[in-house]
């Protein structure tokens, strides 16, 4: 036996490079032992996974694919109790896990050993055979010893980093690739990568031969390009509501004849091609939008770019509809527009994935609309080597993971099924009430903001608008709506949801969300001018705007008016100086509206304290759980780097949250949620317990948090929430819900997160 082990040391120390030491080992333990299979598993820290690196007896085409989490099979269990695990039949195990690509199924008997090395676990080695018997003491002690020797080879190829490099080359398993979420849920499909119809950049420069003939081509484009905008826009409106189509009139006022062309016409005069003329205007107006600090301008480019490439396609007669696109297919490119997201056919489209753009670019606030799990912002995606790829769109994290192992593609397949069927089952509960067991309710309604949400709100039966975004048309569009044309939009929320109330919030812009027409530009937007902050300063903002509600209500008187980002209590009462002020001039104007209840945002760490002060003097108040955690956590909620310390758990959250309510109703008045905290359903019930009277979410939420309250009765959320203030860790607070809910049965409904990473 010693000969043995001596010799195999040898020959291992001796091998070439790392790969073939390890497919030495294993063909030379397996032979020393006689058995069938020997593997060799290495832990892979980046991923927090095991490898399976080397294997006699496995199909080889496993090798360097197939993974298994820290502590998942009987892999994991080895590694995890740092021992030997010897079983004569593995299959009989809770903890196995079978790896079907590698080709398991005959062996029954199971060895593993920990490869350790200064007390730590580099990986396991494993032997199998057919029969199902118990390896005995000395195969034991043989493995256990081969291990000890061999792992100083290992260790040292782990500290150079080459084990996993050379993987890489061997086709390695999922990368990863992350950006910001666009629009959650998860998809699978292939990825179509679409680039530019015609590419403005290889447009050479060259000197008109007939000026007017190029102006006249240049003319012949527009009228192209302008009747497919408002083709689009009109194929649009099945999808998405009337009011969507401001978008497709900030392209239209592009292309008026005294906007672009007008610019691209004088280049023609100067002696420039059409097609070069087209190039340097474009150019021109995309590095000026590049060039500014705030980042929804910047995406403005992203819309010049696009028309750009359209005019462009007209001059070179480029006809665009010769794509094809398959079936459960992921969008791929630098910047999808939102006019180039609707020309293509909807119901092929998974996912999305651009490497430019934000959660607040016009395609991701349609994806979102249209429900298409959307990931954004991914700057090292390689899209030209994914075009035709299969690949998984995370939109839940804002993750990408290609070429994904069999295992990680099973467990988002789950996740989607999963999630489907959910929907379908919760479906039945559109009518219901939002009651617990024992009869106590709750209201749930729906944040909007699109007019492509109101179908989706009322098929899930939500009982009025807890929050309407109001920033949303304002930031489709390339200018500030006018009264009346706010009044049209704000009535058609209000009608849809009639007699079910509204609550619209006063613009809110600034921080993340600043409107291209009206650039706010500071060091620190999130501490800086937002919310009501901006419309006290322009009244002439906010009072054409409430007047425009108060006219969208009339005969209706639905409308509840809130105010977002307050800080003081003169900030509310200014505000509702000249909410009067507006209703009294629509009075005067013959507008029959009774004055509509008035309320603030809690959302500023200072309004925790004067909630009190606040409910005295407004109607209600609505806790704004996003930027409250943002706030009191200083925790950037858009920030990837610190998204680890953004928990609406944190205790400090959680005693805010139950102080307010307490605030509101010692005054007699009501008080909701209406962040995202409020869509999910462990928190959901934790704000119940509280005493929240309602609860605002995206109307994808609204069924899953109906069906989690359906499920418990007050007692248990009372003793839950108890204990959950009892305890002075964020983390462990969201670990201890999960547990205490998946005990009653509520694990699918909580669970609606992607996988972690493999
Ligand atoms: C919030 O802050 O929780 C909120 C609802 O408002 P928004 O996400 O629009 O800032
Ligand atoms: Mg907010």
């Amino acid at each position: 036996m010693l000969d043995t082990l001596r010799r195999i040391v040898q020959e291992v120390n001796n091998a070439p490079d790392i790969r073939s030491a390890l497919d030495l080992m294993a063909q030379r333990v397996r032979d020393a032992m006689g058995t069938e299979v020997c593997s060799i598993y290495l832990r892979d820290n980046d991923r927090e996974r095991y490898v399976l690196m080397a294997s006699e007896g496995l199909k080889r085409e496993a090798v360097g694919r197939v993974s298994l989490g820290l502590s998942e099979g009987l892999v994991g269990q080895v590694g995890q109790r740092e021992e030997p695990i010897n079983l004569e039949d593995a299959f009989a195990h809770p903890k196995f896990h079978y790896l079907a690509e590698t080709g398991e199924d005959p062996f029954h008997a199971f060895l593993g050993v920990p490869v350790m090395h200064h007390g730590e676990v580099l990986g396991v080695l494993v032997v199998q055979q057919r029969d199902a018997r118990r390896f005995d003491q000395s195969e034991e002690a043989f493995l256990v010893t081969i291990s000890a020797q061999l792992s100083a080879v290992i260790a040292h190829a782990h500290a150079s980093g080459i084990l996993f490099e050379q993987l890489e080359t061997r086709e390695r398993q999922a990368s990863m690739y992350d950006g910001q979420p666009g629009s959650s849920g998860a998809a699978i499909g292939i990825a179509k990568l679409l680039f530019p119809a015609a590419d403005l950049s290889a447009v050479p420069d060259r000197e008109a031969e007939d000026i007017s003939a190029e102006i006249a081509r240049l003319d012949d484009a527009l009228v192209r390009v302008r009747k497919e905008i408002r083709d689009l826009a009109e194929r649009a409106k099945a999808s998405l509501g009337a009011e969507e189509q401001a978008l497709f009139d900030v392209y239209l006022r592009m292309l008026d004849r005294h906007a672009l062309p007008a610019e691209v016409v004088a280049k023609i005069r100067e002696g420039h091609w059409a097609q070069g003329a087209l190039r340097i205007v474009v150019d021109a107006h995309v590095h000026n939008f590049e060039m500014m600090d705030d980042p929804y301008l910047r995406e403005r480019a992203a819309d010049v770019r696009d028309l750009g490439r359209r005019v462009l396609a007209q001059l070179q007669s480029y006809n665009r509809r010769e794509l094809e696109f398959p079936d459960h297919c992921i969008l791929l490119g630098e910047d999808i527009s939102a006019p180039m997201l609707m020309e293509l056919p909807q119901e092929r489209i998974a996912g999305i994935v651009t490497t430019r753009g934000s959660r607040n670019s016009h395609m991701a606030i349609v994806a979102r609309a249209m429900s298409i799990p959307t990931v954004v912002g991914v700057a090292n995606l390689p899209l030209k080597k994914l075009d035709g790829k299969e690949l998984i769109v995370d939109g839940f994290r804002g993750r990408v993971v290609a070429n994904a192992t069999p295992e990680l593609k099973h467990q988002f397949e789950e996740l989607i099924a999963e999630e489907q069927s959910l929907l379908e089952g919760l479906e039945k509960l559109r009518d219901l009430p939002a009651e617990t067991e024992d009869g106590v309710s709750v209201q749930l309604q729906v944040n909007t903001g699109l007019m492509t949400d109101i179908n989706r709100s009322l098929e899930r039966g939500a009982q009025g608008v807890g929050l309407y975004r109001s920033e949303i048309p304002f930031m489709i569009r390339d200018r500030f709506p006018s009264e009346e044309e706010q009044r049209v939009l704000y009535r058609e929320q209000l009608q849809a949801f009639a007699p079910l109330p509204v609550t619209m919030r006063t613009l809110d812009v600034g921080g993340d969300k600043s409107l291209s027409y009206f650039p706010i530009e500071e060091d620190n937007p999130f501490l800086g001018w937002r919310g009501i902050r901006v419309t006290l300063d322009h009244p002439e903002i906010f009072i054409v705007q409430v007047r425009a509600m108060l006219k969208a209500a009339a005969g209706l008187n639905n409308l509840r008016i809130m105010l977002p980002m307050i800080t003081n209590v003169f900030e509310a009462e200014e505000a509702q100086h000249l909410i009067h002020r507006a209703w009294l001039e629509v009075r005067e104007e013959n507008v029959d509206v009774e004055m509509p209840p008035v309320g603030v945002m809690i959302e500023v760490p200072a309004t925790i304290y004067q909630a009190r002060a606040l409910a005295q003097r407004v109607d209600f108040l609505s806790v704004g759980t996003n930027d409250l955690t943002q706030y009191l956590l200083a925790v950037d909620r858009n920030n990837r780097q610190v998204s680890d310390l953004y928990n609406s758990f944190h205790p400090s959250v959680l005693h805010a949250l139950l102080h307010v309510v307490e605030q509101a109703h010692a005054e007699g008045k009501p008080v909701s949620v209406c962040g995202e905290m409020a869509g999910d359903p462990a928190s959901a019930l934790l704000l119940m317990a509280m005493g929240f009277d309602a609860l605002s979410m995206n109307a994808s939420n609204l069924l899953r948090v109906k069906a989690a309250v359906r499920q418990v009765n007050m007692g248990f959320l009372r003793r839950l929430l108890n204990e959950v203030l009892a305890m002075d860790n964020g983390e462990v607070i969201t670990a201890y819900m999960d547990l205490q809910l998946t005990k009653v049965g509520l694990g699918d409904l909580i669970r609606h997160h992607a996988p972690a990473a493999a």
